[in-house]
């Protein structure tokens, strides 16, 4: 009864959507004034000083709603709305659309189609915001959000008519929002039969960020928008487990297996520690004695621009290309020793279960064909939710900063912060017992793939704690 009443009110909601998506333009265009005003503004005005707070001052502010709340409440959102924040909010999004409604129209070049973009502009973008930090200096904010719209808008007027060809290919965080919402508990889903006879809605439709609707088995790539509702009275929003596109429609392939391990379980984990790492310092202090005694004095200059390394020297804050090499190094160290160890715990857990079978599909005798390697892949999914934490926790040490900088106390923090931790590790644990059913039925080989998974993860654990309770 409550299922249905669910299923009911979310398609509702959907056509709602549907019917009113003059509303939904309206609103961000709200957005984008905000959105614009929060990034331009600050970045002409004073640096704030050390009594500025978020109630007297633009700049704290602005650093406040994009990195405080905006930032990490977007990735909360994944789970549990889906990409509704693509489709309902992202200022990115719309504009990129908006000016695809007004430019050339051409068609989206072969390039562009790459699978590595996810994973290669979210780890480039990431090390580029430590450089020139990000999270502090509202230039900096002008130089890779500003930078990701204009990207954005000319992608757009370039390519596709009235489309988000930027969102579905090279947006940055594309990728880990496409992961994220896999957990989502709602999807829009299509009925086979209803779409071949169809009885209503046959009109043309659009589907900015390009979904492949009538194949479409998961919320990964959809932006929630509800224009598809009810289309040939085949697809509706309806509300799913949240493990349902994880551990049965699966799909896991190399890209997102890199970057659910090597850049969300490393690469990010690294850009969120090295600040506070001793070991930083270590290294740094090492190579800087090194060169002075070689006597190389350039690195130890604090000449770069502020748009490549941080240059602030009026706050005494300046990165050296000593500082910048240092931290490229250990963001990179952390994303081989970190998702090093994930990766062979997931290929270690392959090895010791059967080949996977794909139903339906055989070789040449007949037997279903084995396909190992999409094993280590359909697996690597199931660390999605201890992946999405880790962000999430990275990202609210910068909500935490805040907050105590405005004198709040922050002392339940460590708690709450192992406990989100080991919930998703535990969620995890689960997902991958759950994907192993595919490829055996012997619990002893699951549970031997289960620990070999949970060993890899240790030093991504290790990690956090060390962040979250030794430094
Ligand atoms: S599939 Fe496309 S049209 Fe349908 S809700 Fe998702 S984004 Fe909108």
């Amino acid at each position: 009864m409550s299922l249905l009443i669910l299923k009911n009110g979310a398609v509702s909601f959907a056509d709602f959507l549907r019917d009113h998506a003059k509303w939904l333009r309206g609103m961000q265009w709200i957005i984008v004034a905000a959105y614009a005003f929060l990034l331009i503004v600050p970045a002409l005005l004073p640096l704030p000083g050390r009594t500025a707070s978020v109630f007297n001052n633009l700049t704290v502010f602005a650093q406040f709603a994009f990195w405080g709340i905006w930032w990490p409440f977007v990735l909360v959102s994944m789970p549990l709305m889906g990409r509704a924040w693509c489709g309902w909010f992202c200022p990115e999004g719309m504009l990129s659309e908006w000016a695809s409604g007004h430019g050339r129209g051409r068609a989206i070049p072969k390039w562009m189609r790459w699978g590595g973009w996810p994973f290669v502009a979210f780890s480039l973008t990431t090390i580029y915001g430590q450089l020139v930090s990000v999270y502090q200096y509202p230039w900096a904010v002008l130089a890779v959000l500003g930078g990701s719209t204009l990207a954005a808008m000319l992608v757009g007027w370039l390519y596709g008519r009235n489309k988000r060809v930027w969102c579905k290919y090279l947006c940055p965080v594309n990728g880990v929002f496409n992961l994220l919402a896999k957990l989502a508990p709602w999807h829009y889903k299509v009925n086979e039969d209803a779409w071949r006879h169809p009885e209503r809605r046959t009109e043309t439709i659009n589907c900015a960020p390009l979904v492949p609707l009538r194949h479409m088995q998961g919320a990964s790539d959809c932006h929630m928008c509800g224009r598809c509702s009810d289309y040939r009275g085949a697809i509706q929003l309806t509300p799913r487990s949240p493990e349902a596109e994880i551990v049965r429609v699966a799909n896991g392939d190399g890209w997102q297996t890199a970057l659910i391990v090597f850049g969300l379980m490393g690469l990010a984990v690294g850009a969120f520690l090295w600040s506070a790492s001793p070991w930083f310092v270590v290294v740094k202090q090492a190579a800087a004695t090194w060169l002075v005694n070689h006597d190389v004095y350039w690195p130890l200059e604090q000449n770069a621009p502020w748009f490549l390394l941080t240059h602030y020297p009026e706050v005494n804050d300046s990165f050296s290309w000593l500082d910048g090499s240092v931290i490229v190094l250990f963001i990179v160290g952390a994303a081989v020793c970190l998702g090093g160890p994930v990766f062979l715990g997931l290929w270690a857990a392959d090895k010791v279960l059967p080949p996977l079978r794909m139903p339906g599909v055989k070789d040449s005798s007949g037997a279903p064909i084995a396909k190992a390697s999409r094993g280590i892949h359909d697996m690597a999914l199931g660390l999605i939710p201890a992946a999405g934490a880790g962000v999430f926790l990275g990202l609210s040490a910068t909500t935490l900063t805040l907050l105590q900088h405005e004198g709040v106390s922050i002392a339940w923090a460590s708690a709450l912060r192992f406990g989100v931790l080991g919930l998703a590790m535990l969620w995890s644990m689960r997902l991958v017992w759950r994907i192993t059913s595919s490829r055996t039925a012997s619990s002893g080989s699951r549970l031997n793939a289960l620990l070999l998974v949970a060993l890899g993860t240790i030093p991504y654990c290790v990690a956090w704690a060390l962040f979250f309770a030794v430094w």
